[in-house]
């Protein structure tokens, strides 16, 4: 079964700025399962899986306009450090802080007494992202799935 639009892919994946030791895996974890055509992952990432099928491996690499877009200036913001789980923080560090709109990734920049100043782009905006991708399985997705917009089940939603 080919990949594509309202198909549920469970799939491998490293990523890494070109040239540059990986950043992130799923390899140490269960695959990432996710709903195509339904912005569950970023778009360049999405079309380079169309038309795979599972047991395929591939590399992509994903300019920063189709992965996580340009970097913003002024979006340091000062928060307070009792909203970070993390003990020991230092600049550079990227932390999940949890926000109004769910958990977001941020980069410490400054470590004060009471406050930290986070940048709040995606650690990964403004970068061109290197995939190595490994299909494991593709099914159909079921009709509720598509309603929805986000895999059930095995790496998806439990409900
Ligand atoms: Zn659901």
């Amino acid at each position: 079964m080919k990949i594509e639009k309202n198909h549920v892919v469970r799939f491998h994946y490293t990523v890494s700025e070109p040239g540059q030791p990986p950043v992130e895996t799923s390899k140490d974890r269960e695959p990432l399962a996710v709903l195509i055509g339904h912005g569950n992952i970023i778009p360049g990432l999405e079309n380079a899986m169309l038309d795979h099928v599972a047991g395929d491996s591939f590399e992509a690499t994903v300019e920063s306009d189709q992965a996580y877009g340009e970097r913003q200036e002024g979006l340091v913001q000062r928060v307070p450090k009792k909203h970070f789980r993390e003990t020991r923080l230092q600049p550079g560090q990227q932390v999940v802080l949890n926000s109004s709109s769910g958990p977001r990734a941020v980069t410490v920049v400054k470590v004060g007494g009471t406050v930290v100043d986070v940048d709040l782009n995606h650690p990964m905006a403004g970068k061109t992202l290197q995939f190595q991708v490994e299909i494991v399985d593709v099914r159909a997705a079921q009709q509720v799935e598509i309603d929805h917009g986000h895999v059930h089940g095995e790496g998806g939603a439990q409900h």
